[in-house]
């Protein structure tokens, strides 16, 4: 992939009148790992960062199957319907920008694809661990500059990602199944307290019945549950995103959550904790690249790395190595 650099004001320009191979442009400089693509990047963040910070941020999970794609089809569909534009940001962290997700989001989102007010991107995180809330939160805020006012994050409910777009969004949801008795499917220890509703889905047709009882319990463990931000309790809701049960009503209480954390000052608290989780972020990936772009350790890494592997020696002593070699000049003559 080497496709000419668009020069800084034609980038900003385009993302602002929501150009969007322009845009699309600028989420691939922002995903780059080329050093002087993340200059232009920055340049253009900075730039851009005042027309940002007013869309709906929604972080979506759920286990494979448990309906997202429908969900957010017809979801996305409702909200063009009131007149949003929206975004869809899935990450996937099985794939990668060649691993066809491309191709399989424009199906997994059948109708939200064709719309012109719509915009649709994976963001392939299997390239880097860590680096899926860099680049994902950075893509939101190049959604949110082109005028996109409600941002959908979908993430697959396999582990370490849901923390980091829940630590990305103003409201979390968790897409959940009705289980074959009392329990609910597809819900990992430690998600629920990270969900700003829990909605439990494909209640519709033969399910209708199990996910009310499902959802009775649900309401009934939440109590139970500390609450995530002092102004909210999480909601619980029975929705199908084949049919579009609930989907208005669910709607209703993302902008119920919107008005109740500004009005506490829970916003305000959780935008501001976010900007600093997102600086530490961007601290610890580029101490990561200047580490390993360090001659000296650069020289070391492979072997030490196979002999911790090896087991002729251990993790300390191979850290302590490297950061030895990492304290001298970059051109500094090997260490005895
Ligand atoms: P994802 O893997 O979470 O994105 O799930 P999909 O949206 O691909 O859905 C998985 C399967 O469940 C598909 O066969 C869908 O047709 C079906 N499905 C999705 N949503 C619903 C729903 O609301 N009700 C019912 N009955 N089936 C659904």
């Amino acid at each position: 992939r080497k496709r000419p650099r668009l020069a800084l004001d034609e980038y900003e320009r385009g993302v602002r009148a929501c150009d969007r191979a322009i845009l699309a442009q600028a989420i691939t400089l922002v995903e780059s790992r080329d050093e002087a693509d993340a200059a232009l990047a920055q340049a253009l963040l900075i730039r851009l960062l005042p027309a940002t910070g007013n869309a709906r941020r929604v972080g979506i999970t759920g286990v494979p199957g448990v309906g997202k794609s429908t969900f957010v089809d017809e979801l996305g569909m409702r909200l063009l319907g009131r007149g949003s534009q929206v975004a869809v940001l899935a990450i996937d962290p099985s794939s990668t920008i060649s691993g066809g997700s491309i191709l399989g989001d424009k199906t997994r989102m059948a109708r939200l694809s064709l719309e012109r007010r719509a915009f649709i991107r994976p963001s392939p995180s299997g390239l880097s661990p860590g680096g899926i809330a860099r680049r994902t939160r950075e893509t939101m805020l190049l959604c949110e500059a082109a005028g996109f006012d409600v941002i959908l994050v979908e993430t697959v409910g396999v582990g370490q990602g849901e923390t980091a777009v829940s630590d990305m969004v103003d409201f979390f949801l968790v897409l959940a199944l009705p289980g074959s008795g009392d329990e609910l499917q597809g819900i990992k220890k430690g998600i629920l307290e990270l969900a700003d509703a829990i909605a439990v889905n494909k209640c519709d047709g033969d399910g209708a019945a199990r996910a009310r009882t499902s959802l009775g319990n649900l309401r009934a463990a939440l109590r139970y549950l500390p609450r995530r931000r002092p102004s909210w309790e999480a909601h619980a809701l029975a929705v199908s995103g084949l049919t579009g049960e609930g989907l208005d009503a669910l709607w209703d209480v993302v902008e119920e959550h919107r008005r109740t954390l500004e009005a506490s000052g829970d916003l305000a608290a959780t935008r501001a904790e976010q900007q600093r989780s997102w600086m530490w972020s961007l601290i610890t990936e580029r101490l990561e690249r200047t580490f390993r772009a360090h001659p000296g350790v650069a020289r070391r890494l492979a072997q030490l790395e196979a002999d911790v592997v090896a087991g002729r020696t251990t993790p300390p002593i191979a850290t302590d190595k490297l950061f030895a070699a990492f304290a001298l000049p970059p051109d500094a003559a090997e260490p005895a």
